[in-house]
This record gives structure tokens, sequence and C-alpha cells, in this order.
């Protein structure tokens, strides 16, 4: 069965339909989900057996029968431990079909067919009695259903029906509790991924300073949380106000309540400074006694335990709603308000006026949250690339100049103005980014800077006045890219209003390059290599599964990942692959590249790591993935606001290769038709 979806090509901008075939979402799913990473979870994995163990035998040693409930069963995992573990029977809920059939398959693999019933239903809608889906309810109730967030994932409105309707009054429950800690701090680096700074341009007539227009200053922003691995945060990026400390806990063995709530702690700041984040993360306890304990603490809070790596649990940062001055040992009220499914936070302070703290979740009245993502904010303030724009649009920059701007919710256009002459026009065309005007009027350049709202291939001279463009310039940005080389759509844009372009225009960044390296990554392998055995049970039927997905489509693709969180070593030297000439249309034609790479240092090759380069002049550049390489093993410094292209080889050589570093081989396409780039490698 073929299903047509519609969508704009985030590379050549175009509007297609896509023929997928009705399976293709699912092997999306499966091919990018998280079950191999929590395959590979073994402190995770380990802790839920011995959870499991000891619920199994309080239940036996009371003389009751084992009956457990697993709600979101996934592979199947946790059932085939409380089985093992000698329950009597086990109802084994997953909503997600492909996986509860991959269930039924895992359970009989593993011989536990008699003892495990895999129900394919959401747990609401699980039905109790002599005909319904378990013959009675349930006294152990396992699940595993957190994310990040702990509940963002839904598992409070989930406990909150099991308990009324699925198990027995006082089961007991795998994991036990939940507890939520929370740390206050000053972080320049993480407060602007929030907020936007001011911006100094040096202008012939002075210096000029780009200022966020109070609307979003005052934001509170989005609840959505921002995740991410802390443990790479270095500890000179931030400052901690406050001690860790227990912000609330959920007991899952007793009736859970999903509806909105707030939850209050008194702060006594260690140190005094700006408050404007909370550092969220949460541990598990499996068993009543809190004895077998998986936690998320970030390094600097148990210093000498071992760190488990994982990616489908993480930490959580939120941003306060505005920056907030505190002093050491002055008390300060820090309040976590959640409703079914996310948590945000607020603090009061004793010197504010007594606001009560607000229950209801932040909704962003700038925009600007709901335009720019975390690292896109994380981008405009740096202040390095910033200088390299402002260094590379001086040199191409006159007082005719008549710039057009094609990138999204950019700031070029302003620092453009300011760069060139009074009397000088220039458009900018950011067609999905209307609101950005608030931006302009902050900074009363509205009637400087005209927002033409159109897509490019719609154009006409009247837009510009009859005049010809002399400088376009883009960034680029453009927030629908997901992979590096989706920004390329700069260059249809630019092809698409050549007709405006004087023959004489000057494109900046004149060129970008599509550069490569072979990298071995220290933990993010484990997200996409099979498992095998995971605690005593085959899930191999998964890792085929998985792999199947991987291989649904002809070529494989490359996928995102933000690389500063996920170390790596270089094993090869970073190599340019392809260049996109600017100065010139998209041509016709495919541009192909083939060669082979020389491995330089000992290592696992996992994957080839892809980035672009944009060369805004001829000496000044912009790199979105390599910033350096940084000591002699190969320790990697990537851009910390760029995603880089990730193409993950199917199989990884060996100690083979650990002894002899050999070449990998690679063959890339892009095809300018349809804006992909097909990639093959041989190791
Ligand atoms: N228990 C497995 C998998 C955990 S992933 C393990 O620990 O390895 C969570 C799974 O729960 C996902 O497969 C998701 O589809 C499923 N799920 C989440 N909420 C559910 C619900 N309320 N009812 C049934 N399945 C659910």
């Amino acid at each position: 069965m073929k299903t047509f979806c519609g969508r704009a090509n985030p590379t050549t901008g175009a509007m297609e339909w896509l023929e997928e075939a009705e399976d293709y979402d699912y092997h999306q799913e499966i091919a990018r989900s998280r079950y191999a990473d929590m395959l590979h979870d073994k402190d995770r994995n380990v802790k839920y057996y011995q959870g499991i163990r000891a619920a199994v035998s309080r239940v036996k040693g009371r003389g009751e029968k084992a009956i457990v409930l697993d709600i979101g069963t996934g592979t199947g995992l946790l059932s085939m431990m409380a089985a093992a573990a000698g329950a009597d029977f086990c109802y084994a809920v997953e909503v997600f079909r492909p996986m509860a059939n991959a269930a039924v398959k895992i359970v009989e693999k593993n011989g536990f067919s008699d003892k495990i019933k895999v129900i394919n239903k959401h747990s609401t809608e699980v039905t109790v009695g002599p005909d319904g889906d378990m013959e009675c309810r349930a006294n152990i109730l396992v699940t595993e259903l957190f994310d990040t967030e702990l509940i963002g994932e839904g598992a409070l409105p989930t406990y909150e029906h099991a308990h009324k309707y699925l198990v027995q009054e006082g089961c007991e429950a795998v994991p036990h509790m939940a507890t939520v800690y929370v740390q206050l701090v000053e972080s320049k680096r993480m407060w602007a991924w929030n907020k936007l700074f001011p911006i100094h341009v040096e202008a012939e007539d002075g210096e000029k300073i780009i200022v966020p227009p109070s609307e979003m200053e005052n934001c509170p922003g989005v609840p959505s949380v921002c995740d991410i691995q802390l443990n790479q945060m270095p500890s000179s990026d931030f400052t901690a106000l406050s001690d860790v400390v227990t912000m609330f806990r959920v007991d899952f063995s007793k009736p859970v309540q999903s509806a909105s709530t707030c939850y209050r702690v008194q702060l006594e700041p260690v140190q005094s400074g700006k408050a404007q984040i909370v550092l969220s993360w949460w541990d598990i306890g499996m068993d009543p006694s809190g004895t077998i304990n998986c936690t998320m603490a970030p390094y600097w809070v148990n210093p000498t335990s071992a760190l488990q790596w994982r990616d489908h649990w993480m930490q959580c940062v939120y941003f306060l709603p505005k920056e907030q001055p505190v002093v050491r040992g002055e008390k300060v009220q820090l309040t976590a308000c959640r409703d079914e499914y996310s948590v945000w936070y607020t603090l009061q302070t004793a010197s504010a006026e007594e606001d009560e703290a607000a229950v209801e979740s932040p909704v962003c009245r700038c925009l600007a949250h709901l335009l720019w993502n975390r690292a896109r904010f994380g981008e405009l303030n740096d202040r390095d690339r910033t200088r390299r724009y402002i260094e590379a649009l001086r040199t191409v920059l006159n007082t005719d100049s008549v710039c057009l701007c094609i990138s999204d919710g950019s700031l070029l256009p302003v620092l453009a103005h300011y760069l060139g002459a009074k009397q000088v026009q220039y458009f900018i065309l950011d067609f999905r980014f209307l609101h950005f005007s608030l931006f302009f009027k902050a900074n009363h350049l509205e009637d400087k800077i005209k927002i033409i709202e159109a897509r490019p291939e719609l154009l006409k001279p009247s837009h510009f006045e009859d005049k010809k463009i002399s400088v376009l310039v883009g960034e680029p940005f453009f927030s629908t890219s997901l992979l590096p080389w989706h920004n390329l759509y700069f260059w249809y844009a630019r092809t698409a209003v050549a007709s405006h372009l004087s023959s004489s225009v000057t494109v900046l960044p004149q060129s970008a390059a599509l550069h490569m390296m072979i990298v071995e990554f220290q933990d993010l392998w484990r997200i996409r290599s099979p498992c095998g055995i995971c605690e005593g049970f085959d899930v191999r039927t998964m890792d085929d599964m998985i792999e199947d997905s991987l291989n649904f489509r002809e070529s494989k693709e490359a996928e995102p990942h933000p690389l500063w969180e996920y170390p790596c070593k270089s094993l090869s030297e970073p190599q340019g692959v392809l260049t996109f000439d600017f100065s010139r249309a998209v041509p016709q034609h495919c541009l192909s590249t083939e060669g082979s790479v020389n491995l330089l240092r000992k290592g696992r090759s996992h994957a080839a790591v892809l980035w672009m380069e944009y060369h805004l002049t001829a000496d000044i550049s912009i790199s979105t993935g390599l910033m350096q390489i940084s000591n002699e093993k190969g320790n990697c410094d990537w851009n910390r606001h760029c995603k880089q292209a990730v193409y993950f080889f199917s199989s990884v050589p060996e100690s083979g290769t650990l002894s002899a570093p050999g070449a990998v081989t690679y063959a890339i396409n892009f095809d300018t038709k349809t804006g992909e780039i097909a990639m093959d490698f041989k190791l």
C-alpha cells in the first residue's frame, strides 16, 4: 500500500509529493529509535533486573502468586526478567504494533510464551476480567515509560489509570520511586540559548548596538524542555548557585495523580550571582528500601562513581522566565510546576515583590522562541561568528550596494545596514519570518530594511523598485534544514532570483564546501549497534528489525547529531569532498566525487561525519562542523551551534583496523534536481 506525502524539499525548496510505502513511518521510527540504546544501557538493565527479582520474591514471600503488568514492554525485556525471576504470569502491554510483534517473537525465542502474554494496546484500553485482556489485576507493576524530563512520555496518566483499573491496591512497583533533583546555576553559555545578547558593530560613524526588542527581553520563553548531555558541559561553563536539592518525588506503588500541580523548595544560595537556569535530572529507586538506584546525576554530583553513558535519558536545562540576582545565604524559593507532560520553573526572591509563582505554563510572546531553537539562539550570540560576517560584509558592501538577504530570522540585514551608507536600500527576503519585523522596529530600522513576502521564484522587479541586486547575502541558515547540506537552499533561491541580480553581483558566501572525516565515537556508536544478548535474553530479533529498517531505503541516510555532545576521535584528516559555487546558478548535472581517505590513527571506524564550510569571501570562512582537532589523540572540537551529519558504517571492522590503519574509499553524489546527497563508503 502506498501513500503520498506532500512536503517542501528542504534543499531545493520545491514542493514535492513523495510516494511512501505505508510502513515507511514505522521504519523511520524503528531505525531512529532508542531501543538499541536502551538495550545497551547496562546500568539500567541490571538495576531493573535486581528490582524485579526483589519484587517477585517479596510477593512470593507473602505466599501470593506473582502477576506482573509490564506497560510499554518494547522488546519484552522486563517481562522476560520477571518470568525468569519466577513470576507466575506477565501481561506485556505495547501500543506500537511493530514492537508488539517483535516482543511476541522475542518472548517465544527465549521460551517464555507460556508465561508472557503480549497485548498490543495502549494500556488505557486494556480490559480486566474473565473475558478481558487480563484475567485479573496484577500485583507487580513494571514500566519504563520515562524520558529525560521523566514525565514527557506520559508516565503520569498511564500510572494514574493503571492504579485505578489494572493493578491491585498495595501492589509492588518497579521502579518504586522517582526523585527529581535541581540545581540553580548561572551560565552565560546556556543563557545564550534563550536570550539574544546585544551585538556591537563598529560602523563608519561609530559603534552601533543591535538590541533585542523588549518583548524578547521579557519573554518567558517556551515550556519545551532543553535536554542535553550535561556531562559534556565543562564546569568552567557554569557557576553553581545552590546545592543539588530534591524538587519532587513520585511514588509509583501508590495511586498517582497526573493533574497539574506545583512543588516549592527553599534554596540557600551558596554563591551570589545571577540565577538564570535550573539544571535538573532524576533517579529511579527500583525497590522500597532505595538501595537499587539508577541515576542520571551528572559528573560533578558523585565524582567517584562511574558514569553510564546513555542517550535515551539525559539531563534537563530549564530557563527561568528572567534572570534574577541572588545573594549568598539569602534564601530564595524555587517553584516547579507541572502539567501531565512537562515541567517549568520560577524563582521567588525576597527582594522581588510578592508575585505568587505562576502556575500557568510559559507562553512565548516575542515569537523568537518559536522561530529560533536553542542552538540558533546560541549561534546568533556567537561573537566570533558575528565578527567574521562583519569583516566579510565590510569587504563586499559599498555606499551604492543594493543588498538582498536570504536566510531565516537572520541579523545579516541589520549588520549590512550598519556597515553600508545611509542612502542604501536593503531588502530582505525572509518569507517564513514575517514577524521578524519586531526586531527591526526595536532598532528603528523598519523603513531601512524591507521585508519582502514572497517565495524567491515569485519575486518581480517591482519588489526591488526596479533596481538590480548588487550584493546577495545569506548565512545561510534555514529553519527547515535538518542536515548540513539542506542549507544549500540558499543556492536554489539564488538561482531563482538570478534575473534580479546585477551582472557584477557579489554573493556572500561565495561558495560552500562539504567536508568529511572518519571518526571513532566514544559512545554514540551504541545507538546503531546490535545488542545480541541482553542480560541473558536473546534480543537479536530486535537487532535484525533495526537493521531491516535502516536498509529500508535503497541508499542509507546520514543522520544529524550535535557532535559537541558526543565525543569522538578523528581517524582521518578532514577532507573537502564537494564544492558549491554560489557565484553561479545550480547546474543541471549532478555533482559527484570519488576518492579515498587514509586512516591515520588506530581505532574503530564507526562513521563518516560530514559538515559544511561557508567561504564568505576568499579569506573568511565559517565551519559548521569541525573547529579543530585538539590533541595528538585526535579528539575533536565541534561547532556547538550546529548539528553535523553522521553516516554510520554498517560493519565496523574489529581489531583489524586497530593495528593497521588503512583507507576508506567513498563515492558521494549530489543530485542537483532532488537536492539529495547519496553516499557510499567501503572500508
Ligand atoms: N520496556 C522496554 C521498552 C521501554 S520503551 C525496555 O525497558 O526495554 C517504552 C515503550 O512503551 C515504547 O515501546 C512505547 O511504544 C510503549 N508505551 C508507552 N506508553 C504506553 C502505554 N501507555 N501503553 C502501552 N505501551 C506504551
